[in-house]
């Protein structure tokens, strides 16, 4: 009877930590089965807003890669529209817009459930800053996402402006999946060109962002 006892003892602990396991890993995987296509603003010869510490290309590329790497650890599928110093253009007529075109096809046909475009913002004032989510009426579910990423970055960042319409910018009003773009920061603002360049600021950010989305998956 006592070994009875201990054994249904062990059993129980057994049970206890192998739950506790599956819990902690379903906490872990929370966007399981969702795929996303981050894209990095810019590239190649098109460098964005420029500043004498960096170029917004680059910065974009870093950030779009903690993205894509927090994206992965929290169980999704992740793309990303360019992964190294390119811009995606096939034609030597009008470079940019075809660059956009294809960022949009790439998006569209790829059947995934959200994308995040990364930038960093500019201004002729070097007294405008903060980070800014922006967002595209075209699908109703955008705003809510720009709503709940700005909330998420916003309670433990400062600095976070709010979220915003964007001007029927010729990329975002074809996106057909749900999607957001996010702007890091002012590249011209000595402030935010220095926090952006801190390792920890950047874990920080992309934290806040995929727990953004979390929320709005368990919407
Ligand atoms: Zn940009």
């Amino acid at each position: 009877m006592n070994r009875y006892k201990t054994l249904m003892i062990v059993m129980f602990f057994l049970f206890v930590f192998c739950f506790s396991k599956v819990n902690a890993n379903v906490r872990h995987y929370s966007l399981l089965g969702r795929c996303f296509y981050v894209d990095p603003g810019h590239g190649g010869r098109d460098s964005g807003a420029i500043s004498s510490t960096f170029m917004e290309k680059d910065m974009n590329m870093i950030l779009s890669n903690k993205l894509a790497s927090e994206l992965f650890n929290r169980g999704a599928m992740v793309f990303l529209t360019r992964d190294g110093d390119y811009d995606l253009s096939r034609s030597t007529i009008n470079k940019k817009r075809d660059d956009l075109y294809r960022r949009v096809r790439l998006i569209n046909s790829s059947k995934c459930d959200m994308y995040i475009s990364i930038h960093m913002n500019a201004s002729p004032s070097s007294k405008w800053q903060g980070i800014q989510v922006f967002y595209s009426n075209i699908l109703k579910e955008n705003k809510l996402l720009a709503a709940l990423i700005t909330d998420s970055l916003s309670s433990n960042m400062k600095n976070v402006r709010d979220y915003k319409k964007e001007n029927g910018y010729y990329m975002y009003s074809k996106l057909k999946v749900p999607g957001v773009l996010i702007e890091a920061g002012f590249i011209s603002n000595s402030n935010d060109n220095y926090k952006i360049r801190q390792n920890e600021y950047q874990d920080i950010f992309v934290k806040n962002v995929v727990n953004g989305i979390e929320k709005y998956f368990n919407n």
